[in-house]
Parts: structure tokens; C-alpha cells; sequence
């Protein structure tokens, strides 16, 4: 569990990497907790590494304080920072040995060798690799030269271990494996974690702490837990998962109206009745037309395992996509349920800092895009 002291505090840090007034971070305001497990998460180039790169000091940013333990390290040179890094690609030596890649670094700093054996080996147990020692390498998987670079990265005992997209070359059993090797470690070693990913649901079975990023601006902070029930605007409700979002309006506290029909609620809403709302499509219920506060007919079912995903066309017009783990027929006139806590009510996008919808989702399609 992170403890209530503050380990490192990003104040009002501003970067311009090329002194253009294009801005890679834009008032980022963040702290991390000793022992905290925070993943920043986000969309390619929103901004996640360069906040990892300010904290292990290899960026120097264009404006605002780093510091550690209450001490400014804004100026600080990496070598002296209580830090590591491990990268996505390992960057391991390959003329060496697994038990000589990990020592590297305390030979280095003349650790006499009795102490280096003996830390090298309880890394190597730590990692799952102690019989590995005298192996070349280059003759491991993919998944264990990740292994030896965390050892290499955790040997020095750094207060805080940044982890830039570590996961991101394994394919995807070997990352689900690793997620859970890099959670057990955290706790063993009671140390800090950074964590940058875009994958969202890596950050949420993962951390303590979620920071949401997108263009260079920290969009909402919080649990994983915190993130997904409530997301602050359309971005994160849109990264964080699929979700129904859709114009809505307060007409008065606790009642809000979408596609064409009155819902209670359990927000207030805000200063003016026009909002965003998201529903997860997990929290719509399919009945039949007479019991429902919708009227609909599916579209479409696609079996996904555990559930199937349902499109169905409301009498308004929307399509909703729903979870539902009954079968249904296409063409079936139904109708929807939503209870009032399966409703979320967002502030509209007001400054130009915060994206309309159609922008947010020109970007996940971009995002996808990535990834293939
Ligand atoms: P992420 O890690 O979220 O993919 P980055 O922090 O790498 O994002 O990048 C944020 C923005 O800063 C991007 O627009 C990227 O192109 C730009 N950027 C990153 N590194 C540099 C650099 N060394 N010089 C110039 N621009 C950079």
C-alpha cells in the first residue's frame, strides 16, 4: 500500500522540446506516494514518456520543479537520481551472461564481489531466474531477457523504478504473465513504481494510482476503481472503455434526459443543463419492450465468449451497445433498462483543452490503428 508522504512532486512543468511553443506537457501537476504503483496512461505521443523521462532526468523541463522528498532535483543529473529505468527494448549486453548483465552496474560502483554475487543471486530468485545465471543472453525468450533487465534495473535498489512500456515487445500471454510477476515484485520490494502503457487495461489490474493523459495534459487522476465508474470527461470514458456516450440534458437534479426519454440519476449535474452522458454497456439491462424505459429492435449480436455485444436501434435513432450474456435475436423488438447508478453525467467539453467527442474518437481509431 503507498504510504501518505510524497516521493516525487511535478510542479508546473511545462515542455517545449524544440523551443516552437509546441508544447509535449502543458501544466502537469502530479505527485507520487513512497511504495505508490502509478501507471500513466494514454494515447501514443500524449505526452507519458517524456514525464518519465523528467523524472528519471534525462529531459530537463522547459519549465517547473522536480522534486524528491521535498527536495528540488529540477537540475539534478540522472547517475544521482535514486532512479532506474527499465525500457521496452532491454538494451541488454549481449557478450555477456545473465549473472554479468545484472552486475554490471556494482561493478561499476567497485561493490565488492561477495556483496555483488549475493545481490545479483537474490535478483535473479526475485526475477524467476536463478539457474539462469551462466546462460548467454541472447539464448533467452523474449519474456526472460525482459526478466534480466528488471534484475539489472532493481540490483542498484533505487527508491523509484520507472518502467517505460516494459511489456511491450512480449506477446500477449507472456504479458498477462509478467503483469502479474511486476505486481508481486512491487510488493515484495515495497519500492515505487512508474509505469507508462497504453493499454488500458494493463494500468487497470495493475496500479494503485491511474494518471490519464491526452495531448499533453493530465485529464483525471485516480483509482483504477475511481477512473472507470467515474471518468471526469469524454476522453477518459472513451479510453478507459467501450461505453454508450451520448448528449444529454439535466432538467433538474437526479433527472436527465437522453435519446427522447427521462432517466433519474444519481448526479446533480453542473452549471448548465446541457452534459455528456456515459453508460457502460454492461449496466443496460435487455427486457421486453413493455418493461423497458427504452424501446429498441437488435441490430446486431456477435458472441464474444463469456458475452455477447449487442447493437440495438432506439426509437430515437441511437445505436446502443450492450453486454448482455443472453442470446437475443436480430430484429427482435426489446426493451432497455438503465439504473440510475449505471448513468454518468460529464461536463461538456468547455475550453479548448478538453476535445469534442468526434476528435476523441478520431483518435482511438488512430490509436488502433497503432497498435496493429
Ligand atoms: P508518449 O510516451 O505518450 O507516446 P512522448 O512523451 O514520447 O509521448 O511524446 C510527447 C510529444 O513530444 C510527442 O508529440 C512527441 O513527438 C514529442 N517528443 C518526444 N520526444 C521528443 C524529442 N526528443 N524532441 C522533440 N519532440 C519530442
Amino acid at each position: 500500500m503507498p504510504k501518505d508522504t510524497h516521493l516525487i512532486d511535478l510542479n508546473d512543468i511545462y515542455v517545449d522540446y524544440a523551443g516552437d511553443g509546441v508544447l509535449a506537457l502543458e501544466n502537469l501537476n502530479l505527485y507520487i506516494r513512497e511504495n505508490e504503483f502509478v501507471t500513466l496512461l494514454g494515447p501514443s505521443g500524449c505526452g507519458k514518456s517524456t514525464t518519465l523521462r523528467i523524472i528519471g532526468g534525462f529531459v530537463k523541463p522547459t519549465q517547473g520543479t522536480v522534486r524528491l522528498n521535498g527536495e528540488d532535483i529540477t537540475d539534478m543529473p540522472p547517475h544521482k537520481r535514486p532512479v532506474n529505468t527499465v525500457f521496452q527494448k532491454y538494451a541488454l549486453f549481449p557478450n555477456m551472461d545473465v549473472f554479468e548483465n545484472v552486475a554490471f552496474g556494482l561493478r561499476i560502483a567497485k561493490v565488492p564481489e561477495k556483496e555483488i554475487r549475493e545481490r545479483v543471486q537474490k535478483m535473479l530468485d526475485l526475477v524467476g531466474l536463478s539457474k539462469y545465471g551462466d546462460r548467454p543472453v541472447d539464448s533467452l525468450s523474449g519474456g526472460q531477457q525482459q526478466r534480466v533487465a528488471i534484475a539489472r534495473a532493481l540490483v542498484n535498489e533505487p527508491k523509484v523504478l520507472l518502467l517505460d512500456e516494459p511489456l511491450g515487445a512480449l506477446d500477449l500471454k507472456m504479458r498477462r504473465g509478467m503483469q502479474e510477476e511486476l505486481k508481486r515484485m512491487h510488493k515484495t520490494l515495497g519500492i515505487t513504481f512508474v509505469y507508462v502503457t497504453h493499454d488500458q487495461e494493463e494500468a487497470m489490474t495493475m496500479s494503485d494510482t491511474v494518471v490519464v493523459m491526452n495531448d499533453g495534459i493530465i485529464q483525471q487522476i485516480g483509482t483504477p476503481q475511481d477512473i472507470y465508474n467515474e471518468p471526469k470527461n469524454a476522453f477518459v470514458a472513451n479510453f478507459i472503455g467501450e461505453s454508450d456516450i451520448l448528449p444529454g440534458i439535466m432538467h433538474e437534479p437526479y433527472l436527465v434526459e437522453f435519446d427522447g426519454v427521462k432517466f433519474p440519476c444519481v448526479d446533480k449535474g453542473f452549471e448548465t443543463p446541457e452534459v455528456d452522458v456515459v453508460v457502460r454497456p454492461e449496466d443496460i439491462k435487455i427486457t421486453t419492450p413493455e418493461a423497458g424505459m427504452i424501446r429498441a429492435t437488435i441490430e446486431e449480436v456477435t458472441f464474444m465468449g463469456i458475452h455477447n455485444v449487442i447493437l440495438a436501434r432506439s426509437e430515437n435513432g441511437y445505436l446502443w451497445r450492450i453486454k448482455d450474456t443472453g442470446s437475443w435475436e436480430e430484429g427482435k423488438a426489446v426493451g432497455l433498462v438503465i439504473e440510475p447508478d449505471g448513468i454518468h453525467i460529464m461536463r461538456k467539453p468547455v475550453s479548448e483543452d478538453e476535445m469534442p467527442l468526434e476528435e476523441v474518437e478520431a483518435i482511438e481509431e488512430e490509436g488502433m490503428e497503432d497498435e496493429t
